[in-house]
């Protein structure tokens, strides 16, 4: 496998014409690293095991060739509901989203493909599998119940893909997995995606993959100059306000929010709407159509602000997006180079920003030994902080570095849900008593500067402990049809 991939064009990859047709049609010149190492791989017939996550073009990097194998080498007998390449993902908007991309890439061949995930009716899955289907891409539960009712038959499936692995294991999906595999055909392709490589990972892959072919592409913008980071040292009970203040003075017109509750989400969500700001929440307990309006409306510009946990975010696509923020910094370090993986991608530039209290300097820390950088503190002048702040609810601790967000099934073998938590214990040190002045406390307005500019300050992060709001812990997310059929 050559190194230095970046001399490989689409042409050097001998995909059938249709193919070509499509990627040409996407404007896509050429081939990303993950794409011209995975795809002779997985032409060639070989199992894959690829270190690479949303953002690199992976989905790309599997769809292409499998679609050039199973056109190359038509069913004998294609039998209804009986798929020949199998896609599973973590999440029902990753599933919609590479069905996606296996319609908008096979757009020119005679294929079937077809998408189903849990939280909806059955039934119309149930009717599209008693037609042809080439490729399924399904989420884990879902593809089970099916496979329960006897409505959808494993046994002629060549390849099988688990996209996001490690978010599957995350989510508790290990079991319905090796179901899953045990009700498959012994011989066929294996290929793993996966964005991290956990023993857990390196186990699935030991008893999945036969002499695999590997390939590992740099995780997105860990050295990315093309995202502005900022840091904003803010109470937490100031944040939402802090938001709404920033939006509204750099008239942002597209925001991805990252909170780490769904309730915490909401919260923000119906802030900002009382602040004139027009966003949405997104997570499992909304319904499919309003979870898949939203998006569009936030895709197409005419919402701007969408918030959004981990989970629910985990594989939304949406490019290039001018600004993310952190409203709450997220547990696991590299869950922050993922988030901000959504803004300066494709080489235009986007600001990252995170609004930090005192209780989350750990976390911050943690980040910055990751990506081996300080990430700039700035404070806003013009930001003066309401005066009267109601009372808020207790929170629970966060749980600690390392903690699983997710670590147990449900019955069913669903993906948890998380639960609010109990609340926790005000500050036993009560107020701030710190005499520095930090972001979200009032400071004098200054003349001749920009009044939304960001100043980046030499000052120490904080030090003082600030009581904070009620922390409920995040959901999931899976927006568009319950179904969707290509061709
Ligand atoms: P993925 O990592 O699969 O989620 O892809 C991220 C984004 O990259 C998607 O919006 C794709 O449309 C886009 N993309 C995939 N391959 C290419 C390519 N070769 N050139 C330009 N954009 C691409």
């Amino acid at each position: 496998m050559p190194n230095n991939t970046s001399s490989i064009t689409f042409a050097n990859l001998n995909l059938a014409e249709p193919i070509m047709r499509a990627i040409n049609d996407a404007g896509y010149t050429q081939p990303t690293p993950v794409q011209a190492q995975a795809i002779p791989l997985v032409l060639a017939g070989g199992d894959l095991l690829a270190g690479a996550q949303t953002g690199t073009g992976k989905t790309a990097g599997f769809t292409l060739p499998v679609l050039h194998l199973l056109n190359a080498k038509p069913a004998v007998n294609p039998r209804t509901g009986s798929p020949r390449c199998l896609i599973l993902t973590p999440t029902r908007e990753l599933a919609a989203q590479v069905e996606e991309s296996v319609q908008t890439y096979g757009k020119y061949l005679p294929l079937k493909s077809l998408v189903m995930f849990g939280g909806v009716n059955i039934n119309p899955q149930i009717k599209s599998l008693r037609e042809r289907v080439d490729i399924l891409v399904a989420t884990p539960g879902r593809l089970l119940d099916h496979v329960g009712q006897k409505t959808l038959d494993l046994s002629s499936v060549e390849i099988l893909i688990l996209d996001e692995a490690d978010r599957m294991l995350d989510m508790g999906f290990i079991r319905d997995i090796r179901k899953i595999i045990a009700a498959l055909p012994k011989k066929r392709q294996n290929l793993l995606f996966s964005a991290t490589f956990s023993e857990e990972i390196k186990t699935l892959s030991d008893g999945l993959l036969n002499n695999p072919g590997f390939v590992e592409v740099a995780r997105r913008n860990t050295t990315s100059e093309l995202v502005s980071q900022s840091v904003h040292m803010v109470a937490q009970k100031l944040k939402s306000h802090l938001l709404s203040h920033l939006i509204q003075h750099n008239g942002w017109k597209q925001v991805l929010v990252f909170t780490r509750t769904k309730h915490g989400a909401n919260r923000l969500a119906e802030k900002l709407n009382a602040d004139g700001i027009a966003a949405a929440a997104i997570h499992g307990n909304k319904s499919q159509s309003a979870r898949t309006k939203a998006l569009a409306q936030f895709k197409e510009g005419s919402m701007p602000v969408l918030v959004a946990t981990d989970i629910a975010a985990r594989g939304l696509d949406i490019d290039m997006l001018p600004h993310v923020v952190n409203f709450e910094l997220p547990n696991v370090p590299e869950d922050y180079v993922h988030r901000i993986g959504r803004t300066g991608r494709a080489g235009s530039s986007g600001s990252a920003i995170s609004l930090v209290d005192s209780e989350e300097l750990q976390h911050l820390k943690d980040i910055e030994r990751l990506i081996k950088t300080q990430i700039p503190r700035v404070t806003i002048d013009s930001f003066v902080p309401p005066t009267h702040i109601p009372a808020e609810a207790p929170r629970p601790p966060r749980p600690q570095h390392g903690q699983k967000r997710h670590s147990n099934t449900t019955a069913g073998n669903r993906p948890p849900r998380e639960s609010s938590a109990p609340p926790r214990a005000h500050n036993p040190n009560g107020p701030r008593k710190n005499p520095q002045r930090q972001q979200g406390q009032p400071r004098p307005e200054r003349t001749g500067q920009s009044p939304t500019k960001p100043r980046t300050t030499q000052q120490p992060l904080l030090s003082e402990a600030a009581r904070h709001q009620a922390m409920p812990q995040p959901a999931l997310f899976s927006p568009r049809p319950n179904v969707r059929r290509g061709k």
